[in-house]
Parts: C-alpha cells; structure tokens; sequence
C-alpha cells in the first residue's frame, strides 16, 4: 500500500519535511504535474504526511476508494509521475 496526494494539494511542502524516506516529490512542470506525488514504492505507509497536510489532500490508498471515489484516479497518477513522468529531481 501508499499514502497518495491528490488536487487538492497547494503544493506547500509541508508534507515533504515530514517523510521519513524522502518519497514527495514536487510536481514539474507545475502546469503538467500540478501536485506534489508521493512514490508508491518507496513510502512505508508510515501516515507521517497526513498531519501535516493543511488542506487534507493525502489519504492512504485505500481512502480513496471507499471514502473519496472521485479521487480514485490520484492512485495511478501519483504511480505515473514516478514511472513515466519527471519522477526524482536529478542530484545536484
Ligand atoms: S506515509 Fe510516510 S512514507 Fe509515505 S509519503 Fe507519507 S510520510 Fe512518506
Ligand atoms: S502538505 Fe498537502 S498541500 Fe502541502 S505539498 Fe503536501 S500534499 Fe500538498
């Protein structure tokens, strides 16, 4: 399972200083990739983000099925940032 972010984000980073194996990643370009995104193999499911959220827009996975349907879609979304998107800013 994942923790997953979806539109509702603002992108304030405040969820990114929390997560302990550094898997949010800021969306760019903005106007393509318009959230933050968490990646689904790297979070440990830990909930740590969540808190943080001041806008409500990270669930785990299985929220968005149940409690959020017409969110289902962020699951495959934040997959694909990682997967066929820009992903992990390259080291600088
Ligand atoms: S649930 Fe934990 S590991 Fe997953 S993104 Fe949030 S803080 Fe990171
Ligand atoms: S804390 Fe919430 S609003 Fe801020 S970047 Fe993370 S998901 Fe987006």
């Amino acid at each position: 399972m994942t923790h997953v972010i979806f539109d509702l984000c603002i992108r304030d980073g405040a969820c990114v200083e929390v997560c302990p194996v550094e898997c949010i990643v800021p969306g760019e370009p903005e106007e393509q990739w318009p959230w933050f995104y968490i990646d689904p193999d790297t979070c440990i499911d830990c909930g740590a983000c969540v808190p943080e959220c001041p806008v409500d827009a990270i669930r785990p996975e299985e929220d968005l099925g149940t409690e959020f349907p017409q969110y289902v879609g962020a699951t495959e979304l934040n997959a694909k940032f990682f997967k066929e998107g820009p992903g992990y800013p390259a080291k600088k």
